[in-house]
């Protein structure tokens, strides 16, 4: 399996909770490497960029709300099949259909405050990627 990158952002609710540090240990434990960070605030033209494919949907405003609530944190990791294993380790949507063990299961409140993003695809993963990482945003050596 190839080594592949993928996109997490800890949610302004993970900042709030004081859980940054500990998601990220968590991601470390299971083997990530963290590549880049990036703590910021969006702006909802930001917000709405990220969740474009969503612009339809009725928890589309909420969405954006939420993530313009205060701070996320934007993270590059590097992992054999980064993308699958991110997804497994942070658990479905709605914390109460993930599974045990599982970030979300953990930490989230709800299907909309979920402490967690991470891509969903590798062609997805590179353009999060590059929407919050662009030229030179990436240490070069990160052995
Ligand atoms: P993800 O890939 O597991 O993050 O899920 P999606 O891509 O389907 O949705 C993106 C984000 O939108 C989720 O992580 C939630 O924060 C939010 N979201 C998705 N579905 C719902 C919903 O039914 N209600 C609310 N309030 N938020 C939702």
């Amino acid at each position: 399996m190839a080594i592949e990158r993928t996109l997490a952002i800890l949610k302004p609710d993970c900042v709030r909770k004081r859980l940054t540090g500990e998601v990220l240990r968590r991601i470390e434990a299971a083997g990530f490497k963290v590549c880049a960070l990036h703590m910021q605030k969006l702006s909802r033209s930001r917000a709405e960029g990220f969740y474009e494919v969503h612009r339809e949907r009725p928890f589309f405003s909420g969405l954006v709300d939420f993530m313009t609530s205060g701070p996320c944190v934007p993270v590059v990791l590097e992992k054999e099949n980064a993308v699958n294993a991110f997804r497994t380790l942070i658990g479905a949507t709605d914390p109460a259909e993930a599974d045990e063990g599982t970030i979300r299961k953990d930490y989230a409140d709800n299907k909309g405050e979920n402490i967690v993003h991470g891509s969903d695809s590798a062609e997805n993963a590179k353009n999060e990627i590059a929407y919050f990482f662009g030229e030179g945003r990436i240490p070069a050596d990160h052995s």
